[in-house]
């Protein structure tokens, strides 16, 4: 099970649980007992006896547990030596996973007076890059932005309508994927970026109209390609980050859209079953069962480093779905 496993990963991959607290509008919602064993050990007891014999006792390990008191500045400290590493030239990618309402947006793009992962990342890549400058480092960043909708890749800086595959680069090693059609561009300061994320941003909020949750059944995908030159010696370094806000995790309510529900369901279960793979260190690693799992090949396993964060709302009414969050790999297959 994931939950144990993670336990001897000192690796390359790393799952943190974030529990949000409830909004002030929430307040009169029953919550679950949450006990914080320790930094890296969460218990959940649900307050209907009968769930808590069902599903036993609910001890859950990670690599760190962030609590509802937790703050974006708390977390991010965890994430700041990816940044880094992404600039050393790994290929990094950052996960939030969860029902809707947990908390994923927040932890990546957070609020306003509270921003999150992206921005953050933002703020630090450049005052990074402005160091490494000294050290003879020039770096050019390329980003682009995509949602992956119903097994379908959308470009989130543009609103044509347009084919776009995932292709292997020729003459290149196996891990070179690219994405046929999608605009990329090449970015120099950070307003200029932050100006681009809010692009995709709108985009991908006008492509989820009313009536229909788009958003909350795709997965965004920013994707920062570093491309590092030393000025003197012939040295290159290429590596990238990637931020991918999920869909959420719940099981659909109704089965209205069912094509669209199983896709999601299984483009989810395809990529926990690369993270199970990559853990056991199997010899094939199923990458190629999904949009979401093909297109992060470089940055899943090999050289690459690996961050997934599963939020969880705090309420008694989520207590399944967060069992199953918590519990995200055993709970597939
Ligand atoms: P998701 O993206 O998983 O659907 P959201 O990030 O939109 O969930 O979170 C649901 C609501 O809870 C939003 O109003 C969000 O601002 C708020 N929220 C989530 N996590 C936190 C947190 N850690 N602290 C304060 N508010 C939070
Ligand atoms: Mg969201």
């Amino acid at each position: 099970e994931l939950h144990n496993l993670v336990m001897d990963l000192r690796g390359n991959i790393r799952v943190f649980c974030r529990v949000r607290p409830p909004l002030e509008s929430e307040l009169d919602r029953l919550m679950c007992n949450w006990i914080y064993h320790d930094e890296a050990t969460v218990e959940l007891q649900s307050l209907d006896a009968q769930a808590k014999n069902k599903m036993g006792q609910q001890l859950f390990s990670f690599d760190q547990v962030f609590h509802p008191n937790s703050n974006q500045n708390s977390i991010f400290e965890m994430v700041a030596p990816l940044i880094q590493s992404a600039l050393d030239g790994y290929n990094i990618c950052i996960f939030a996973y969860g029902q809707t309402g947990s908390g994923k947006t927040y932890t990546m793009d957070g609020v306003p007076d509270n921003v999150g992962v992206i921005p953050r990342t933002v703020d630090l890549l450049f005052d990074s890059i402005k160091n490494y400058r000294n050290l003879g480092w020039e770096y050019d960043i390329k980003a682009t932005f995509l949602e992956i909708y119903n097994e379908v890749l959308y470009d989130l800086l543009s609103n044509e309508q347009k084919e776009m595959e995932i292709r292997m680069a020729k003459n290149c090693n196996k891990n070179e994927i690219y994405v046929s059609n999608i605009t990329e561009e090449t970015v120099t300061d950070p307003n200029q970026l932050r100006q681009l994320m809010q692009l995709a941003k709108m985009n991908r909020a006008t492509a989820s109209t009313v009536g229909n949750e788009r958003s909350s059944r795709s997965h965004a995908v920013t994707k920062l390609e570093l491309i590092g030159r030393h000025v003197e010696k012939q040295e290159v370094s290429v590596g990238s980050i990637n931020l991918v806000d999920l869909a959420g995790s719940e099981s659909p309510k109704t089965s209205i859209r069912m094509t669209e529900t199983k896709n999601i369901n299984r483009s989810l279960s395809e990529l926990t079953n690369v993270i199970l793979a990559l853990l056991q260190k199997q010899d094939h690693i199923p990458y190629r069962n999904s949009k979401l799992t093909h297109l992060l090949m470089p940055a899943l396993g090999g050289n690459s480093k690996t961050l997934m964060f599963i939020n969880v709302s705090p309420f008694q009414d989520c207590f399944q779905e967060s069992v199953k969050s918590l519990r995200f790999a055993a709970s597939v297959n």
